[in-house]
């Protein structure tokens, strides 16, 4: 039910950063959370219920000093609350995690045709026919931008989405029907599906429109059209009272 991205050039608190923005997200409401932190190898935590039980998990695990990764507070549509239905979630290798909001309409035909490839589901959501999308498309040769695309080509309903690949600092985005918001700072970039999640760090904000894509990449944000088309963006500055 909302998400946060998170690109740092001057900042290592990625896991903080995200944390932050789920907690001003709570007001929409959700049922489990987690993250996934990527400039090394794939580091994800979820878990059902309060922030409080992922901030718990995350303070016995060892979070290292990382510059990028995603967040998610789930609100569920398909598949009851639990750990392992909770986002970020990830391919069968670990090389993408994907958070999403909204719903994948054509996930069921989607997941027959994965899993007839031989991709095992680890979890009841839509979102997972994603990151295995994703895979695929690595598999067959394409770059982690071009592949998180065509994945994004093959979704049909509302979805604001997400993802990181292990040893990158870049976030990738897309939406259809669904809010995201982008972040520009001094020192980085973020997104996320309302302006409270990082009002605190930057009030500078690029609104994605539906079909457009997103690259963030240390203070950069690129925007594209569906055909790839660089987007002219106007960033503006907003005023918010807290
Ligand atoms: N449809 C997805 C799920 O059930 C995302 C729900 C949401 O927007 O939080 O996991």
């Amino acid at each position: 039910c909302g998400i946060i991205g998170y690109v740092g050039t001057d900042r290592s608190d990625a896991a903080d950063v995200l944390l932050h923005g789920l907690s001003q997200l709570e007001y929409r409401g959700y049922d489990s959370a987690g993250i996934a932190l990527a400039d090394g190898a794939l580091d994800v935590h979820k878990r059902q219920g309060e922030l409080s039980a992922l901030e718990n998990a995350l303070a016995g695990a060892e979070v290292g000093n990382q510059t990028t990764g995603i967040g998610h507070t789930r609100w569920s549509t398909h598949g009851p609350p639990s750990d392992r239905n909770a986002h970020p979630h990830t391919d069968e290798d670990g090389r993408v995690a994907v958070v999403h909001n909204g719903i994948i309409e054509n996930y069921q035909r989607l997941r027959d045709e994965l899993t007839a490839e031989g991709v095992d589901f680890r979890s009841d959501t839509d979102t997972e026919v994603v990151p295995h999308l994703i895979a695929g498309f690595l598999d067959e040769g394409l770059d982690r931008e071009a592949a998180f695309r065509a994945a994004v080509d093959r979704l049909e309903g509302s979805y604001a989405v997400a993802a990181v690949f292990e040893g990158s600092e870049t976030v990738y985005a897309a939406r259809n029907e669904s809010p995201l918001v982008l972040g520009v700072a001094d020192d980085g970039t973020y997104l996320a599906s309302d302006v409270p999640a990082f009002i605190e760090y930057t009030d500078r904000v690029i609104y994605l429109e539906d079909g457009e894509f997103a690259r963030l990449e240390g203070d950069e944000i690129a925007v594209t059209d569906a055909e790839g088309r660089t987007v002219e963006t106007s960033i503006e500055t907003i005023e918010w009272d807290p």
